[in-house]
């Protein structure tokens, strides 16, 4: 395997074109710490786009920063955070986690219930094509309706469309107050029922979160008086549950951030990602829970990281059959040979994906079988 260090757009059009006329595989990086995710021992040179970084504009008042696709997560929080602005759909990672690692991965945080997920904040990008090519889409301000919406394709697009090579996004003013509501000892069906109707009721939760047996978190964000009638309003509206405890934004971090990715469950056990309709989430796990899982459930319910040892084509089961799909998202390596990591689509889908994957990278340079569906380009 050999290393790829492009330091600007132009070696990375050169390294694409090299590998297009040698017929060679490129693994795109960025922090590369998520390599451990998808089928290992890929047979691939590895694109890394960790040198193309920093920040290229950032206009506060116009809410748009514009970072190369290299820039480190931590320093674009640590920008805006300086503004007084966050990126509102908490993106997250380990250390070392690039800006377009995140895109490509499709990350979003607890906020996403209310602020809407990466696709929804980014605003446009440039890359780089699988023809060696450098094109750009979106706009680089927050109204723009012209073209194809690409920007939405590239979110969880896991490296296989393009080397993203700069990205466009939306920022937002960080809330000057946050606060969590946290209800004690409910059971399951209590807990899913408290999501659903804190996020029912006219006070515009920001995110709202179940650890099963422990607690139902919901966090109102805004301007402290707005913040303070939230609560009161929140409390008695959910008083039949019982009187919440209320956590600081410093209190609350700890548990916010283990219930982003399921870090509070086992991890030596595989984990899985569900996405499913908030409604059906606790009917659709009750069979993995019965076989010995594990979970916490971000999302107002939406988002089930689970752990469970064994029993893979249950759990793709349950989540279909539930109308959400399920990502392997951590395993050991001899799982994660034989289970694909992304959830397989109906064959008209997966043929519809493999034309637009076709379309920017025709060759398939970018296909290195990560995913365990496509050894050879077309
Ligand atoms: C299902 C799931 C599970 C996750 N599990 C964890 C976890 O256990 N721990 C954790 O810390 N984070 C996890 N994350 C968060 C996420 O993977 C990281 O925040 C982010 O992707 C890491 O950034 P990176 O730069 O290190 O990416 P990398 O590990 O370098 O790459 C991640 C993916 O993005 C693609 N990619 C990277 N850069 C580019 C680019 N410039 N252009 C195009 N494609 C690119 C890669 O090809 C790869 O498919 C998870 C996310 C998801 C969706």
């Amino acid at each position: 395997m050999i290393l790829h260090t492009p330091q600007n757009t132009q070696e990375v059009r050169d390294l694409v074109s090299d590998a297009l006329a040698g017929g060679g595989k490129l693994e795109i990086t960025g922090g590369a710490t998520r390599l451990a995710f998808g089928a290992p021992d890929r047979q691939a040179d590895r694109l890394s786009l960790a040198a193309l970084s920093g920040i290229l504009e950032y206009d506060p008042a116009e809410l748009v920063l514009t970072a190369r696709a290299g820039t480190a997560l931590a320093e674009l929080n640590e920008a805006t955070a300086a503004q007084g602005q966050a990126l509102a759909f908490e993106p997250w990672g380990a250390a070392g986690s690039t800006i377009g690692g995140v895109v490509a991965a499709g990350v979003s945080g607890p906020r996403r219930v209310s602020a809407g997920a990466v696709r929804d904040h980014l605003l446009g990008f440039e890359a780089v094509s699988g023809r060696g090519d450098s094109f750009r889409a979106g706009a680089k301000v927050v109204k723009n309706v012209t073209g194809y919406d690409l920007p939405k394709l590239v979110c969880g697009s896991w490296g296989r469309l393009a080397a993203l090579t700069e990205v466009t996004l939306k920022v937002l003013p960080r809330p000057p107050e946050c606060q969590t509501l946290l209800w004690r000892g409910l059971e399951d069906e209590a807990g899913f029922a408290l999501l659903r109707e804190a996020m029912r009721q006219p006070v515009d939760a920001a995110a709202a979160s179940y650890l099963p047996g422990h607690a139902a978190l919901v966090r109102l964000d805004g301007f402290g008086p707005s913040v303070a009638a939230r609560k009161a309003h929140l409390t008695t509206a959910l008083e039949r549950y019982g009187l919440p405890d209320v956590l600081d934004a410093h209190e609350a971090a700890p548990l916010w951030a283990s219930l982003r990715d399921g870090a509070a469950l086992a991890p030596e056990l595989p984990l899985w990602r569900l996405s499913l309709p908030p409604r059906q989430a606790l009917a659709a796990i009750a069979p993995l829970l019965a076989l010995g899982g594990r979970y916490v459930a971000d999302w107002a319910g939406g988002l089930i990281w689970l752990v469970l040892e064994g029993h893979e084509d249950i759990v793709r089961a349950q989540a279909a059959l539930a109308g959400g799909h399920a990502t392997l998202a951590r395993a050991p390596a001899a799982l994660r040979a034989r289970i694909p990591a992304l959830h397989p689509q109906p064959p008209a889908i997966e043929a519809l994906s493999r034309r637009v994957r076709r379309a920017f990278d025709p060759m398939g340079v970018f296909e290195i079988n990560r995913f365990l569906d496509e050894p050879n380009a077309d």
